[in-house]
C-alpha cells in the first residue's frame, strides 16, 4: 500500500497557487488507494467516496455476497449497476473481438493475481478454463444479468472507470466546476484547475517507483492507465502480469509496458486500457485507426524498448526526451 500511496502522490501534479483549498479525501477502495480533491463542500466529496465504495460494495468478485459474487454463485443478478457496467464493457469486448472479456477471471485466479499465490497454470488447467471464458453467453436484460454455468466474471477492468463516470455525474449535479479524482490509475479531471488552466497528471514511470514518465494536459477528460509493473510476478527471469489474453489464458507478453487512454467516459478508457495492452502496439495502432463503434479516443502506449506511441490529440510533456522515441499515431 506504501508504494501505491507514493504512485498515487505523484500521479497527480496540483500546481500551487490555487486561490481556494480542495476537499480532499483518502482511502482504500477497490484494491487501491484513492484521492478526491473537489473544489465544492465537504458533503459533496464525501458524498462522491460513499458512492465509490458502494460500488466497490457492489463489484467486488471475491466477497460472495457482493452482487457480483452472487452473480458468480447463482448465474443470476438483478441490479441497475451490474447491468450498466456490463452493458458498456460488452459494447468494448464486442468492438475489440474480445481483448477485454470479463469472463477471463477463472484463469485471473487460476494464476494467482488474486489470492497473490502466483503460479503459471499447466497447458490442460488453461484448456479447461478457456471453455467457459466467452463474453458473448452474458446475457443482458432490463437490469438483469445471467451468465452460463461455470462462468464467472470479474469487473476489475472496467470497476474504475464506471465510478468515475458515476462520481463525475455526481459532481455535476452538485455544480462542481472544478475536480481532480485518483481512483488509482483512472483519473477524471473535471473541469479546469480553479484558475482556469489544464490539469496536469503524471503517467506513471514503470522503472521508478513514485515517479512518472510523461506529464498530459486535461480538461474535463478521464485518463485510465493499465501497467505490466502493476501487479505481476516473475519466474525464470520472465515476467507474468495481471493482464490475460483470453484467447490464450495467457499473461499478456507482447512488449508492452503500459497504456494510457484518455476519452470523455471512464468505462470506455478503463475497459481500452486493458483491452489495447492485451492487443499490443500494432494492433492496438490498427484498431484505433478503424474502429467506429465507440467514441473517439486518445492512447499513450509505452512498449519495452522505449518507444511512446502517442495519438494526434494528447498534449503529452515527456520527463526525460532522451530516454524515450515518441511515435505519432494519426491518419484515421
Ligand atoms: P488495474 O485494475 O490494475 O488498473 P486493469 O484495468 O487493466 O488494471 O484491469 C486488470 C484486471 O482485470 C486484472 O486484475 C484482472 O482481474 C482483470 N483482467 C485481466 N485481464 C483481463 C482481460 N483481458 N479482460 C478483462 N479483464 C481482465
Ligand atoms: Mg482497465
Amino acid at each position: 500500500m506504501k508504494r501505491l500511496l507514493s504512485l498515487l502522490l505523484a500521479s497527480v501534479l496540483l500546481l500551487s497557487g490555487c486561490s481556494v483549498n480542495p476537499e480532499t479525501l483518502s482511502f482504500e477502495c477497490m484494491d487501491t488507494f484513492m484521492q478526491l480533491s473537489v473544489y465544492g463542500d465537504k458533503k459533496t466529496a464525501e458524498a462522491v467516496r460513499d458512492e465509490i465504495l458502494r460500488l466497490d460494495a457492489l463489484f467486488n468478485a471475491n466477497e460472495p455476497d457482493s452482487q457480483v459474487g452472487k452473480l458468480n454463485q447463482s448465474g443470476f443478478v438483478e441490479d441497475a449497476d451490474v447491468f450498466s457496467v456490463l452493458e458498456g464493457a460488452l459494447k468494448v469486448c464486442q468492438s475489440t473481438d474480445g481483448a477485454l472479456d470479463p469472463s477471463v477471471y477463472p484463469l485471473v485466479e487460476e494464476w494467482g493475481f488474486i489470492s497473490r499465490d502466483f503460479h503459471i497454470p499447466g497447458k490442460a488447467t488453461i484448456d479447461e478454463l478457456l471453455q467457459h471464458v466467452d463474453y458473448t453467453k452474458i446475457a443482458l436484460n432490463f437490469n438483469r444479468v445471467y451468465i452460463p454455468e461455470k462462468m464467472k466474471l470479474d469487473l476489475g477492468a472496467v470497476a474504475k472507470g464506471y465510478a468515475a463516470d458515476k462520481a463525475k455525474a455526481l459532481l455535476a449535479k452538485n455544480e462542481v466546476k472544478s475536480a481532480i479524482l485518483n481512483l488509482g490509475g483512472t483519473v477524471a479531471a473535471v473541469g479546469a484547475k480553479p484558475d482556469g488552466s489544464d490539469w496536469k497528471v503524471g503517467i506513471s514511470d514503470p522503472g521508478s517507483t513514485g515517479g512518472y514518465f510523461a506529464t498530459v494536459s486535461l480538461h474535463d477528460k478521464i485518463v485510465a492507465t493499465s501497467g505490466s509493473y502493476e501487479r505481476y510476478f516473475e519466474q525464470d527471469g520472465k515476467r507474468y502480469c495481471h493482464i490475460l489474453d483470453p484467447k490464450t489464458g495467457m499473461s499478456a507478453d507482447n512488449g508492452v509496458v503500459s497504456v494510457s487512454i484518455i476519452s470523455d467516459n471512464g468505462l470506455y478508457c478503463d475497459a481500452l486500457s486493458t483491452a489495447l495492452f492485451v492487443m499490443g502496439a500494432e494492433k492496438a495502432q490498427a484498431y484505433w485507426k478503424t474502429q467506429q463503434d465507440l467514441p473517439p479516443f486518445d492512447y499513450i502506449l509505452l512498449d519495452d524498448t522505449g518507444k511512446v506511441y502517442v495519438t494526434a490529440g494528447v498534449e503529452l510533456t515527456l520527463t526525460d526526451k532522451e530516454k524515450y522515441e515518441v511515435v505519432e499515431v494519426s491518419d484515421k
